[in-house]
């Protein structure tokens, strides 16, 4: 791998994290990959944009293929990343960002062991089924699961590198960009988000005592 960073961004739905990297990356290059989906489109969404909105077959022909850096199940949904526009970015020295829940971001780890993981916590965990529930794209019952699967996917943020909070977006914004120039960098100003510092420990226990 060329100097280019590969930064994987995982954090519970509703959560904000689509606003901070949109932020982050306003004045910056890098790629955002764009997976494939086997979920239904959402109103606002457009193919080959926000996903490659695919069929289970197809899907399917893709695993066989090889043609996945990682994919997981979601929610009865599959979704996956792309190999090849993520090697070909990485090796022409262009930083790539992967937005993906935390068992893709897990096989991502083990196969490129120096990918950056980094985890959004939401600061209270109520906050969350409210966002979801005005983002008012989908059913109660998934509102439900995704909340369900929130709680679930919190309890991974221990195993990430990195954890900030999505307590206010300009200072979330300006601690993310913290890690990812402090990771290039290595001057360590990232430590104070590493999940090595006890106190990035306990504001995960924080986030999860009302769950
Ligand atoms: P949503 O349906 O809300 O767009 O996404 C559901 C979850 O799937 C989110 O946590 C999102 O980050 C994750 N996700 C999106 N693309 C991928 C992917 O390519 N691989 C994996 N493992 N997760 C993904």
């Amino acid at each position: 791998m060329s100097s280019a960073k590969l930064i994987v961004v995982s954090a519970p739905s509703g959560c904000g994290k689509g606003t901070i990297l949109a932020k982050a990356f306003e004045n910056r290059d890098a790629y955002f990959s764009i997976s494939c989906t086997t979920r239904k489109i959402r109103k606002g969404e457009e193919d080959g944009k926000n996903y490659f909105f695919i069929s289970r077959d197809e899907f399917g022909r893709m695993i066989k293929e090889n043609e996945f850096l990682e994919y997981a199940q979601y929610n009865n949904n599959y979704y996956g990343t792309p190999k090849i526009p993520v090697l070909e970015k990485l090796a022409r020295g262009t930083d790539v960002i992967l937005e993906i829940e935390t068992k893709g971001a897990f096989k991502v780890k083990q196969a490129f062991p120096e990918a950056v993981l980094l985890f959004i916590l939401p600061p209270h965990i109520t906050d969350l089924l409210r966002r979801l529930q005005k983002r008012g794209t989908e059913s109660n019952e998934v509102i439900l699961e995704r909340f369900s699967h929130a709680k679930k996917e919190i309890k991974q943020a221990y195993h990430y590198d990195y954890v900030i909070m999505n307590d206010e977006l300009d200072k979330a914004v300006e601690d993310f960009l913290t890690v990812v120039d402090s990771v290039r960098t290595q001057d360590g100003r990232a430590d104070e988000f590493s999940t090595k510092n006890d106190e990035i420990v306990k504001m995960i226990e924080g986030v999860l005592i009302n769950a």
